[in-house]
């Protein structure tokens, strides 16, 4: 697909953070430029994340620090997608929640029953503030049978001079522990966040362009839920990977500013 025909049947653009519109919090030059542009056009912006370690306020707050967030942009983390989630299919439950407490307090905002003891439901976000007293309990409720949801599956999160251990890494300690794997799990690349997003703007899935630098999550996402994708190599993917990508994205860029 040309990057004309994206623009022209694109009308919400949805922005993996690290690696396609900025690195480590900092906006990748020209990007800041790049989104108002967009704005202009009449295109929404969705700010997408499977990290699901800080709220929305605090990600809509450093976005804005930046310049990369205006009035009218959506923040939509995996958190967040749990937080619905829940209310969906499990109103009222208890839910035992490991998170940092931010993301916690977050979700009790939303409505979420949060308990410590006797839960319906178990809930993994990437908990920077993970104990071995948590780790105990999870694995305690899940041997019980608790359902279990996780925000999000990636292994590792990228970070200063490398990457530390993501969800996934933890879904892999508790699969050996306690012979669970995950029942749901509401990031990309699976369906969840697409149905919401496409929902929350009132838009048709069609309508929605995934920018991402990331072929198995962003770019998977894209392709699993019928939304188109862009693949930038401002991030994890670098051209020479491009010709073992399973993937194949619609239109691949060096970076999102090259759209306009
Ligand atoms: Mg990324």
């Amino acid at each position: 697909m040309t990057k004309e025909e994206i623009l022209q049947r694109t009308k919400a653009f949805l922005l993996d953070l690290d690696g396609t519109v900025s690195l480590e919090g900092v906006p990748l030059p020209g990007v800041t430029a790049t989104l108002s542009r967009l704005r202009s056009a009449g295109k929404r912006l969705v700010f997408l994340t499977n990290n699901s370690s800080k709220t929305r306020k605090r990600y809509e707050a450093e976005l804005a620090r930046t310049g990369l967030f205006e009035t009218g942009d959506l923040v939509y983390t995996s958190g967040n997608a749990a937080a619905e989630y829940l209310n969906a299919h499990f109103r009222g439950k208890r839910v035992y929640l490991s998170a940092t407490e931010e993301v916690k307090r977050e979700f009790e905002a939303a409505g979420v029953n949060v308990v410590e003891e006797c839960p319906d439901v178990c809930v993994l976000a990437y908990d920077k503030e993970l104990t071995f007293e948590k780790i105990k309990k999870l694995d305690g409720f899940l041997r019980q049978g608790v359902y279990f949801l996780a925000t999000h599956p990636d292994d590792v999160c990228p970070a200063k001079g490398g990457s530390m251990p993501d969800v996934g890494s933890f879904l892999a300690l508790f699969q050996r522990s306690s012979r669970r794997a995950p029942d749901v799990i509401v990031g990309k690349p699976y369906p969840y966040m697409a149905d919401s997003v496409a929902g929350r703007l009132g838009l048709k899935k069609e309508e929605l362009c995934m920018v991402g630098d990331r072929a198995y999550t962003d770019i998977r996402f894209a392709r699993n839920n019928g939304l188109k994708s862009i693949l930038v190599l401002s991030g994890e993917t670098t051209r020479d990977m491009l010709s073992s990508i399973e993937d194949a994205p619609d239109l691949v860029l060096d970076t999102i500013c090259e759209l306009l």
